[in-house]
């Protein structure tokens, strides 16, 4: 009897995650890892959830160069760990869905077709995306390939909240304040659903704090307003890209400057954020430690335009019952929430600094009016759980890997 697995795969630009479930019943996870330095130095990371030991080898360079090279690093290591299990469903994180997805997808060639007419919607990450999901199609071709998006949670925003101050004429044709990050805040506004239903049924903040970072305001559990726009470039700055910034400056850097634009688009996205301010690093560990003048501002800068996101997002809401933080920052930096919270008692939060210090569930004291939760994400078990349900919706036989297409020889 074979195990039906669930493959999850999240594509960057130089990176391949992905997380392995058993999905006989609810979604039990077996496996997570990456593949980092795709097309430099690979390299393979995982661990398992059983009594396997954990993985980290270099791959060979002519192997791994692209994302069907990385996934064929991972299905190897996959194939030696469940010799019995097979793939039956492929769900994939996909940046943007447009304004046509606002639920996961079974991927056909026509949805494969939408997803590629949106890249120049986020010109960093749906490329990648895309190719990914052919990468997976072609090493699994039975398998059913779901594709679930970081927009479709937002859009419940109402039109105020997702429209830009333009002739109409744009909005029609998708120039819209569309929001990212959703499997995520989907994640994060279910388990507060959980463990404090009667604050998520209420008016919500979720700062997601990682890598990249956005918030959302949520009430009774859908998104109405979110600090991303069209691309995943807007809002808060990041660990490289700027953030909010006045498109003056980006005429300024192209007319006066006469920088291509190709510099500007690189300068915005990876050049900036944490990185650019600090001259040091994108990673807050890094900048919290570092101590540096030019750290503590950038630190500085970050925690700033997240307070302010606070006061905006809640006088949207209409007032504010819970402030959620979740991604690597929001889960684990005790500073950065305490600077973020610092001047924020004039909204009812009053932090507990060893509950903070602790990341404890909850790090406000008890009589805080305001609740501000710490809540770990988990993006992966959204999209395993959309890939499941859609595979049993449809055949659900459990087909085994193509003869011809085992990967045991592959040489990584
Ligand atoms: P993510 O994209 O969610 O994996 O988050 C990555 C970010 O989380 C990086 O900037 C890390 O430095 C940051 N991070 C992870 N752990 C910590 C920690 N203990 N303290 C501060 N930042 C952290």
């Amino acid at each position: 009897m074979t195990t039906p697995l669930a493959l999850v795969l999240n594509a960057g630009s130089s990176s391949l995650k992905f997380a392995l479930y058993d999905i006989a019943a609810a979604p039990v996870e077996r496996a997570r890892g990456i593949v980092e330095r795709i097309g430099g130095a690979p390299r393979l990371k995982a661990a398992f959830r059983a009594d396997l030991p954990s993985v980290a080898r270099d791959l060979a360079s002519e192997a791994v160069h692209d994302h069907a090279g990385a996934l064929g690093a991972v299905l190897f290591l996959i194939e030696a760990s469940f010799p019995d299990a097979r793939i039956v469903t492929v769900g994939h994180r996909v940046v943007h869905g447009g304004t046509t997805y606002a639920a996961p997808i079974v991927v056909t060639p026509e949805v494969l077709a939408e997803l590629t007419r949106l890249i120049p919607f986020a010109p960093i990450h749906q490329p990648h995306n895309v190719s990914g999901i052919e990468a997976a199609q072609a090493a699994f071709p039975d398998a059913l390939q779901v594709a679930c998006f970081d927009t479709a949670f937002h859009r419940t925003q109402p039109w105020v909240n997702d429209t830009y101050a333009l002739p109409p004429d744009y909005y029609a044709r998708g120039v819209r304040r569309y929001g990212f990050h959703g499997l995520s805040y989907e994640y994060v506004s279910g388990e507060l659903a959980r463990i404090a239903p009667e604050r998520a049924a209420g008016r919500v903040v979720i700062a997601h704090l990682g890598n990249g970072a956005s918030m959302c305001a949520v009430e009774g559990g859908r998104s109405i307003s979110s600090t991303m726009g069209f691309t995943p470039l807007d809002g808060l700055p990041m660990g490289t890209r700027c953030g909010q910034i006045d498109p003056g400056v980006i005429f300024y850097m192209l007319a006066e400057e006469e920088r291509p634009i190709d510099d500007v688009q690189t300068l915005l996205y990876t050049e900036s954020g944490l990185l650019g301010l600090s001259g040091l690093s994108n990673d807050m560990r890094t900048l919290e430690a570092s101590g540096t003048a030019e750290a503590d501002a950038a630190i500085a800068y970050y925690t700033a335009r997240i307070r302010e996101q606070v006061g905006r997002l809640a006088a949207t809401l209409g007032g504010l019952d819970a402030l959620v933080f979740t991604a690597g920052i929001g889960e684990n930096s005790p500073r950065i929430r305490a600077e973020v919270c610092e001047r924020l008692g004039w909204i009812g939060i009053e932090l507990d600094p060893e509950r903070n210090a602790a990341s404890a569930e909850v790090i406000t004291t008890s009589a805080s009016p305001v609740e501000v939760r710490v809540v770990p994400t988990d993006e992966e078990i959204v999209i395993v759980r959309a890939a499941k349900s859609l595979w049993e919706a449809g055949d659900a036989a459990c087909r085994p890997f193509p003869p011809d297409r085992r990967l045991s020889d592959t040489k990584v």
